[in-house]
């Protein structure tokens, strides 16, 4: 496996070589990675490639607005050529896509991401981890395509920052950021939409969940660590399904004098882990020791075993990252 950052140019020449492109998301897809995918492959579409959006998952409620998102699926056309080039957006590795991803010989894959430890799974690899998002690595991409960013474009790349920067907020939010913000805005970036569609706009549903999580709230280590959980049964008493969790674990992190906060999801026959930290403690570390990933403020996992299990270890893995 050929394991190599690849320049932006050689990333450029392959966009140019390839005539058929697979965007691929992963599982539980959030804005980035849908955003950074439809982006890529609507301005590939703009010089005249083929392209298909794949996602294991239903497109969440909240990113249906997303210009291009009706044509995401989780089928793959039959008569792909064979030099197809699968773009995975926003993974560290290709098991994040889901299960039902066929099996692909590196040399057709494209892997774009901002994550910590990637794995560079792809003969391309271009992953850029002072990148807010995978999207503004895409808007490199772009520039060096010399493609026209169009409003839609803008609004898929526009959705990638506010999503991974919580609304500009998170410290990932870079001038730099706010820099690129600004230039799609004025390409004609949505984002009075963006903000509707998925920062208000709230279901009633979701926001009584939310009372009951808060209501949940368990605080340790001197307070600096606020963990809370849900389960199926709060969810249909709540009316409300696995979509309205998102950015919950937020709220758990924002309570005065908490560094790290857990938002363990006990649903649908899974059990994931969310974790978020002010900036001391390092939660990928903490996720990766567990079988997880992300960055350094933000990470999951998936556990197996019990809920209970799932607190104790994760707690052990936060202390021995000095909680
Ligand atoms: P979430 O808490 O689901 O919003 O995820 C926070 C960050 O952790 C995102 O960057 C995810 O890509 C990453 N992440 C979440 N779950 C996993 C997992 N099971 N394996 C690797 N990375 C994950
Ligand atoms: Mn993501
Ligand atoms: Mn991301």
């Amino acid at each position: 496996m050929i394991q190599e950052m690849t320049s932006t140019e050689d990333v450029v020449a392959a966009l140019r070589r390839c005539d058929a492109f697979v965007m691929i998301s992963h599982v539980k897809p959030d804005g980035d990675t849908l955003g950074a995918g439809l982006a890529l492959g609507l301005a590939l579409e703009k010089l005249g490639k083929r392209v298909c959006y794949y996602q294991q998952d239903a497109v969440p409620r909240t990113l249906r607005f997303l210009p291009g998102a009706e044509r995401i699926s989780s089928t793959l056309p039959a008569n792909l050529p064979e030099d197809t080039l699968y773009v995975f957006c926003d993974m560290s590795d290709m098991a994040r896509a889901g299960t039902h991803v066929p099996r692909l010989s590196p040399e057709n894959v494209l892997d774009i991401d901002h994550h910590l430890g990637n794995g560079l799974f792809g003969a391309y690899n271009y992953v850029l981890p002072t990148e807010c998002s995978t999207g503004t690595c895409v808007m490199h991409l772009l520039r060096e395509l010399g493609v026209q960013i169009d409003a839609g474009i803008a609004t898929c790349l526009l959705t990638t920052i506010m999503t991974d920067t919580g609304g500009l907020m998170h410290s990932n939010t870079s001038p730099g950021a706010l820099e690129l913000s600004a230039e799609l805005m004025r390409l004609g970036a949505d984002k009075e939409k963006i903000t509707r569609e998925i920062f208000s706009n709230k279901r009633v549903a979701a926001t009584k969940l939310l009372g009951r999580v808060i209501g949940a709230m368990h605080f340790s280590h001197d307070g600096r660590y606020c963990w809370s959980a849900v389960d199926d049964e709060m969810l249909s008493q709540c009316g409300a399904d696995g979509e309205d969790t998102e950015d919950m674990v937020n709220v758990l992190l924002g309570q005065e004098g908490v560094e790290v906060a857990a938002l363990f999801k006990a649903y649908d026959g899974e059990l994931r882990v969310s974790l978020r930290s002010t900036g001391r403690v390092n939660v990928q570390a903490a996720a990766a020791s567990l079988g997880g990933g992300g960055h350094f403020r933000a990470a999951g996992l998936d556990c197996s075993g019990t809920l209970a299990d799932a607190v104790k270890s994760v707690d052990s893995a936060l202390v021995a990252q000095g909680l």
